[in-house]
């Protein structure tokens, strides 16, 4: 077992542990879904949804992400996010974008889902608004 096998299987097992349900008020439950991380620095970060009501959701990469930040790291090698029925999701929409936002070398980012599938968080998010203002800037000066 290589060494990148083997931290991708503890990210899964770190996410999978991390994605247990826990109702916390009547409004809000903690842990639909967990996800670990593997930053650029080698450590390992972790976090957990959060969903409520008034519209409140946070998905686990975004508890894990900003675990991540508060190091002074925003460049992420590998993600996972795992379901309570043990599922291997990719990032939201929302997520791509924020991992988009915080670092743009986050394009190679490698997503682990089901059935053994890495891809890039690019090959998930390859149409980017930033980059149309950027050419739309251009265009105007
Ligand atoms: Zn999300």
């Amino acid at each position: 077992m290589n060494d990148k096998y083997k931290k991708y299987k503890q990210l899964i097992e770190l996410a999978t542990n991390l994605s247990v349900a826990k109702e916390l008020t009547k409004e809000a439950t903690a842990g639909y879904a967990g996800t670990a991380l593997l930053a650029s620095n080698g450590e390992i970060y972790t976090g957990k949804s959060l969903t409520g009501i008034c519209s409140i959701a946070f998905c686990g990469e975004v508890g894990a992400v900003l675990s991540m930040l508060k190091d002074g790291i925003s460049e992420i090698e590998a993600i996972v996010t795992v379901s309570n029925d043990r599922k291997l999701m990719p990032p939201c929409g929302r997520c791509r974008e924020m991992m988009y936002q915080v670092d743009r070398k986050n394009l190679k980012t490698k997503l682990l889902l089901e059935n053994g599938r890495v891809v890039t968080l690019n090959d998930l998010f390859p149409e980017r608004a930033q980059e149309l203002w950027e050419t739309l800037q251009e265009d105007s000066s």
